[in-house]
């Protein structure tokens, strides 16, 4: 599809390094299991400073698995966001867990830690009740309140002191989702360090890519190993291949993949030093536009890691209409992100309506993700934002 675009959305930042890393892989017969993840994975205790980090086959798998290492159980209640990729939410689903949803912040499009706090506090105070939802879904025994899981939106870490202050007080684990969050920091500390476990993702859309693959990382010995073996069909240390501790999935990330991973996170700080120059490209260009409005960044806190460039149109500007013009002069631009309760199984389920996250909803109809990428040149980006104002101009005749 991206074929028919002038521009792509964005572009894996792949070299000879990369390939024949992938290339010697296939010279061995070690294609699962072998040295290659556990290098991949050092580079990911090394960065986080933690004691373990595990390698998966997806940042979904890797957010799964914390949920089962957390002992999550059906019914638990579980903090999170509305303004996500539906993975963090659906993790929840696949353990039969309720996501209560807590509005955002419009700046940052991060969780809103004032409002978090509200709804910790109303859940303890007043139970069910304050899931004012509930009577319309097909939620039966709601349980007890177990988890925060944090979202770093578009490369910005989550107010992440705040959160860890309120899991405290309450009692409840955090799991970071830094799947879009990979090298940023929040307060000197990295993203994806700050909680009980962090997750990364490494699809060919984010800072580096392994292909497929993910990263949980934690500094619980127990979990770790309870995690470790739940990726691996669940063979606990000990046991032989047809012998199972634990319920398990296939959730392996294999050599290939490893070696690409590995190669890529040795270049990351290169990596993310050339998105934020094309972010800085932008920024030069559409903050003359006086109907865009630029990505906020709270640079007092967090250090951001650019994953995507995602502007705003002011009230009033159709967003749908610019989209679509875009698309007819050659240029991708998504909706990002389509909130998590709206979608089609999450009202079903749970019985939201429209209006329920008015910070959210209203966001993400203004919200337009422009083609981004490490390997994007200032002619490109000169390109896009042309055609942003030709589509500007258009929707006004
Ligand atoms: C990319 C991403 C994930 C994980 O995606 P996978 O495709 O499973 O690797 C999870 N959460 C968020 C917020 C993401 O952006």
């Amino acid at each position: 599809m991206t074929s028919t675009y002038r521009i792509p959305m964005s572009e894996p930042d792949l070299t000879d390094a990369e390939r024949s890393a992938v290339a010697a892989v296939l010279q061995t017969s070690s294609l699962s299991m072998g040295i290659e993840i556990s290098r991949f994975e050092e580079t990911f205790t090394r960065l986080t400073r933690l004691k373990h980090a595990i390698g998966v086959n997806s940042g979904t798998a890797g957010l799964h698995l914390c949920i089962r290492a957390a002992g999550i159980n059906p019914g638990d209640l579980v903090i999170t966001t509305p303004f996500s990729f539906v993975a963090s939410t659906n993790v929840l689903l696949y353990e039969k867990a309720i996501p209560v949803f807590v509005d955002i912040d419009p700046l940052t499009g991060n969780m809103d830690v004032k409002r978090m706090r509200q709804v910790i506090i109303d859940l303890l105070k007043v139970g069910k009740s304050a899931m004012n939802w509930l009577p319309r879904s097909g939620v039966k025994n709601p349980g007890t309140l177990k988890a925060i899981l944090p979202v770093d939106v578009f490369g910005q870490p989550a107010d992440m002191d705040p959160i860890m202050d309120a899991a405290k007080e309450y009692g409840l684990i955090v799991i970071e989702d830094s799947c879009e969050a990979l090298g940023a920091k929040y307060k000197e500390r990295p993203a994806g360090s700050l909680g009980n476990y962090g997750v990364f993702a490494f699809y060919p859309n984010k800072q580096i890519t392994s292909g497929e693959g993910g990263m949980i990382v934690t500094d619980d010995d127990q979990a770790a190993s309870f995690m470790r073996a739940l990726r691996n069909q669940g063979r606990a240390p000990g046991d032989s291949w047809l012998q199972h501790s634990y319920l398990g999935y296939n959730y392996r990330l294999d050599e290939m993949s490893s070696a690409l991973g590995r190669v890529q996170m040795s270049r990351l700080d290169d990596l993310l030093a050339k998105r934020e120059r094309v972010a800085e490209w932008y920024n030069q260009r559409l903050s003359l536009v006086a109907e865009v409005e630029l990505p906020k960044i709270i640079a007092t806190t967090t250090q951001m890691s650019w994953f995507v460039y995602v502007i705003r149109l002011i009230p009033g500007i159709n967003r749908d209409q610019i989209e679509t013009t875009l698309g007819v002069l050659g240029i991708p631009a998504r909706r990002y992100f389509n909130p998590i309760h709206l979608q089609p199984y999450v009202m079903e389920k749970f019985g939201y309506r429209q209006g329920e996250f008015p910070v959210t909803e209203d966001v993400s109809r203004r919200s337009l993700s422009l083609p981004f990428s490490s390997v994007m040149t200032e002619s490109q980006v000169e390109t896009v934002c042309e055609a942003i104002t030709e589509a500007l101009k258009r929707g006004k005749q």
